[in-house]
């Protein structure tokens, strides 16, 4: 339904926005109509309201499970915990999964649950009750299992969360052998992998690295490629925001210029440390009154620091007809789900900014999660039978190579190549490669196709060619 912003009407519904992305990129493609169809429709959503006590009072609660495609299982998608949530939003939600798996090469359908309940304003034990219940809720739809669907983390849930869930999955299934693949983001002690809980952030530090290697794109924006130096502004300090800002300036030299949470904006030009504000927010409760940095009342103030790079990660609708023209950046790296509308991306695109968008971006989560998944159905650790064997060897190979050359390698770099790859190494390298790949494909898609004019729809074309191959090799659409 069309609202208004700041004087401005557009739609803000996530699931019509979703729909008019993916029109946009079909419009370019020559596929029969039913085909088209049956990608773009929602299979099945359902809608769960269970009583949970709170005190001496009861509090009724409303949750989804929208399941989006079955072209593929099975079905993948977090569970997100906000007050604000709908089936609409869900939906939408599941949709993006969708094209996400198949732009990363998943071989998942697309799923997304939502419970309307403010995580941050409940105690540990109502929030597990809610998580209990809602599961039980997903096991009587058969809307949970490892060969059916696995949900992960999204806004409002974590680790926690996930092993509310596996527990609960695990009483009603007793001695499933498969059982913790059930869900994922679980605890590393719990069958979780490691680099999961950075993952979608590592993924978006992975996405933009790949995109400032770009140089016909880089030049259009005014920028030189590599990431040293850049300025970035980051909208939602939560676990994407958090470890993508972490890693971009930890790891790639990055100045991070501006924050923005759900209670203001902080800025400085010479830089902020984000493991820094998050110390300070957790023992003030706000990232407002940051020592040496300049505080907004507004969340949204972020939006419009000058910067390099702007990655808002943490709600949708942000980026709207009313603000898009104030931003003041060269590219948006969309970490979020939905951060921008239709109309204030064609603004933006006008303006000469370049958009990574969300469904391909945000991928890394689900990425890794494909990684726990897979290992927990192996029920073996990555590496593990032939981790001995390489060591010697790789140590034989460096013997042989000290001998022929008369010299010593430096200590730690033996010693780093003899051991050789970790688990949390494998998977980073598994993500890496992934992201690359995928922008690749992205990238070349809008290079060959003359109707495709960004990334976008490039990338919505990619996932609508995936998906339609494996219709097609069902043989239901000839
Ligand atoms: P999170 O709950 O960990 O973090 C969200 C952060 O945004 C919190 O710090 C919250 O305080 C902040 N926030 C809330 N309202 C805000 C406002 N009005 N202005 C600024 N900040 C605000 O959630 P998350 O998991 O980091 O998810 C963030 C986004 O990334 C969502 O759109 C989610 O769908 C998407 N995403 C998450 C994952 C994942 O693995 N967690 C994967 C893919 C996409």
């Amino acid at each position: 339904m069309p609202r208004k912003t700041g004087g401005v009407t557009e739609d803000l519904n996530l699931n019509s926005i979703v729909s008019r992305q993916f029109d946009k990129a079909a419009a370019t493609l020559d596929y029969p109509a039913a085909l088209l169809a049956q990608i773009k429709a929602c299979n099945n959503i359902v809608q769960f309201t269970f009583p949970v006590r709170l005190g001496r009072e009861m509090m009724v609660v409303t949750g989804w499970r929208a399941e989006h495609s079955h072209h593929h299982k099975p079905l993948k998608g977090g569970i997100r915990y906000s007050e604000h949530v709908t089936a609409d939003e869900v939906m939408a939600l599941a949709a993006l999964m969708t094209y996400k798996c198949a732009i990363v090469d998943l071989p998942y359908g697309g799923s997304k649950g939502g419970v309307a309940i403010n995580p941050r304003v409940h105690e540990p034990e109502v929030l597990e009750a809610v998580t209990r219940r809602f599961t039980a809720e997903l096991l009587s739809k058969n809307f949970i299992g490892p060969g059916i669907n696995v949900p992960a983390p999204d806004m409002g849930t974590g680790e926690r969360e996930m092993a509310w869930i596996y527990d609960t999955y695990d009483t009603f299934h007793r001695g499933g052998i498969d059982n913790m693949a059930c869900v994922t983001g679980k605890p590393v002690s719990l069958g979780g992998i490691p680099g999961r809980a950075e993952a979608t952030g590592r993924g978006v530090q992975f996405g933009i690295r790949e995109a400032m290697q770009e140089k016909s794109d880089l030049k259009k924006v005014g920028l030189s490629p590599g990431l040293e130096g850049k300025r970035i502004a980051v909208q939602g300090l939560g676990n994407v925001g958090y470890h993508a800002a972490r890693l971009l300036v930890e790891e790639d030299g990055c100045i991070l210029t501006g924050i923005g949470e759900w209670d203001g904006t902080i800025i400085n030009e010479k830089g902020l440390s984000p493991v820094a504000v998050q110390e300070h927010r957790l023992k003030t409760g706000s990232i407002r009154g940051f020592p040496g940095a300049r505080t907004l009342a507004s969340s949204r103030a972020v939006l419009e620091v000058p910067c390099d790079i702007l990655i808002p990660a943490a709600l949708e609708n942000q980026i709207t007809l009313e603000n898009a023209d104030r931003l003041r950046c060269k590219i948006l790296a969309e970490a979020a789900n939905g951060p921008t509308t239709p109309g204030a991306e064609a603004v933006l695109l006008k303006k000469g900014v370049l958009v990574i968008p969300d469904v391909y971006l945000n991928s890394g989560g689900v990425t890794v999660s494909y990684f726990e998944w897979s290992r927990n159905l192996l029920h073996m650790r990555y590496g593990m039978l032939e981790k001995r064997l390489d060591e010697r060897w790789r140590t034989g190979f460096l013997d042989s190579i000290e001998t022929l050359v008369d010299q010593r390698f430096a200590p730690r770099l033996r010693e780093t190549l003899v051991k050789g790859a970790d688990e949390l190494s494998l998977v980073t390298s598994g993500l890496e490669d992934t992201m690359v790949q995928a922008y690749r494909e992205i990238r070349d898609i809008l290079r060959s196709r003359p109707k495709v004019k960004d990334l976008r729809t490039a990338a919505y074309v990619l996932a609508i060619e995936k998906i339609a191959k494996a219709y097609m090799s069902l043989g239901i659409f000839p």
